[in-house]
């Protein structure tokens, strides 16, 4: 399996003549991107060969003595630039958005892109330098800040196309390194349903015979309720138009850190989980979500078009995705339609099961459950093929093809109870339940996962 990630490293241009190039070569792609937008938007080219016919030999007669892929990535930056702002426009003439959207402008524009044949890194001991060939046989070096963490994530890893960044007066580097991971097939599993505020969880072992339903939160719609009222105060209280731009941006950017922190946090949470049980990961298939989303956004189906908008799925799943792999471990997908709505015990599938948003209650045979948990247990039966049946009050799993069958302890969905996982050190925790001593324990008492997570908390 391949996996794709930044690293952002900071650069130090080796000489002063090596700073001049560099702000030198910022203002000529901003120049080029430019031009190219001029063109884009005067032919309403939308395709990229459209577009390479009408600016590739244009630009590069206009300026000859800049490396061929810095033309090339500033048409397709300003193709980019140009089809967002269509979107917008449609959204606008359609009465979706309020204010009609400005034109793209190069004037924010603070990166340049890097084509792989534009840069490469050379090592020298313990030194490493950057250089890029800006054309004419031109190159600009910097000295590139390795701290450990990026080097281990060098190592063995392909470059792809990167960028520069030009941030808060210095120069950084989103070096894109791909690489490609083998996974191994563990046996436990983890299936996992994904919702805008939480996750929930179906862990089986079946190494020792037990699994666990719990959840983790993340409240991402209470982060952006708050922001969204924080939004509305400056629109109504602040006239100058800069200054209300400016704290729209400040405010945009720190609820964007709050949500992304929390994925990761949650991600990686997972991933700690997934290694410590040795499980493979299985979620609901996203590729319609993911693939393309942009068109399909505009579904008729209501909700869908909120979950979207209020939380971002793909990046999560993405993010899932490279951390499980980072550990070797590998990532299933199962069709997950109607699995919050089905009867994971007699099948009864209708959409009356679902009495709220939190809460299953079968009407057939009255099986109660959390919905998301009852999604878990769906997936698990539609991917092994197993079944979730009820002895002596508890759920229990059976496998078709290995013939186990395994209890299910389940964690309170009580969000007061687990929210503050995240803000705890989610690596240590974890790592403390995986010990087989507090194993033993949860087993024998029939404790809630969670409750456990709180007990270690006070403990510690
Ligand atoms: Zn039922």
């Amino acid at each position: 399996m391949e996996i794709r990630k930044t690293l952002k490293l900071k650069l130090i241009p080796l000489t002063k003549r090596d700073k001049a190039e560099v702000v030198k070569l910022f203002k000529e792609y901003r120049v080029l991107v430019k031009d190219a937008l001029q063109i884009i938007m005067a032919s309403d080219a939308r395709s990229r060969k459209r577009t390479h016919d009408l600016c590739y030999r244009v630009l590069r007669e206009k300026y000859p003595h800049i490396h061929n892929k810095f033309v090339e990535e500033a048409y397709k930056r300003a193709l980019a630039m140009y089809k967002s702002y269509r979107r917008l426009l449609r959204r606008w003439e359609r009465g979706k958005l309020r204010g009609k959207p400005s034109q793209p402008t190069v004037n924010e524009l603070r990166v340049v892109d890097l084509h792989i044949d534009t840069f490469r890194i050379e090592q020298n001991g313990h030194i490493y330098v950057f250089r890029v060939s800006r054309g004419s046989g031109q190159s600009i070096r910097f000295i590139m800040l390795m701290y450990n963490y990026a080097l281990n994530q060098l190592w063995g890893a392909r470059i792809g196309n990167s960028k520069l960044l030009f941030d808060g007066g210095e120069i950084y580097l989103l070096l894109t390194i791909v690489k490609d991971v083998e996974t191994r097939l563990a046996r436990n599993k983890f299936y996992i349903d994904v919702n805008e505020d939480s996750v929930a969880a179906l862990l089986i072992d079946f190494d020792r015979g037990f699994a666990t339903l719990f959840s983790i939160r993340y409240n991402v719609s209470r982060i952006r309720i708050s922001y969204r009222n924080i939004r509305r105060g400056i629109q109504k209280k602040v006239d100058d138009p800069y200054v209300r731009n400016r704290l729209l941006a400040k405010y945009g950017a720190e609820e964007r850190n709050k949500v992304e922190d929390r994925l990761k946090k949650t991600v990686h949470t997972l991933g700690e989980v997934a290694e410590n049980f040795d499980a493979n990961l299985v979620r609901e298939g996203l590729r319609d979500l993911r693939n393309n989303g942009r068109r399909k956004r505009k579904s008729k189906n209501k909700k869908l078009n909120y979950r979207l908008e209020t939380f971002p799925y793909s990046k999560f799943s993405t993010y899932l995705d490279t951390e499980l792999v980072e550990r070797k471990l590998t990532v299933e997908e199962v069709d997950a339609r109607g699995t919050s709505i089905t009867c994971p015990i007699c099948r009864y599938s209708d959409k009356r099961n679902r009495v709220d948003r939190e809460t299953f209650r079968c009407g057939k045979c009255g099986f109660t459950l959390n919905a998301h948990y009852v999604a878990c247990l769906n997936l698990f039966s539609r991917h092994n093929d197993g079944m979730v049946a009820i002895s002596g009050g508890r759920i229990m799993l059976i496998t078709h093809e290995a013939g186990q069958v395994v209890p299910v302890y389940e964690a309170s969905y009580d969000p007061t109870k687990n929210e503050w996982v995240l803000r705890g050190k989610p690596v240590l925790i974890i790592s403390k339940i995986t010990q087989t001593t507090k194993i033993t324990q949860l087993m024998s008492t029939g404790n809630h996962i969670l409750s456990l997570f709180s007990d270690l908390e006070t403990r510690s």
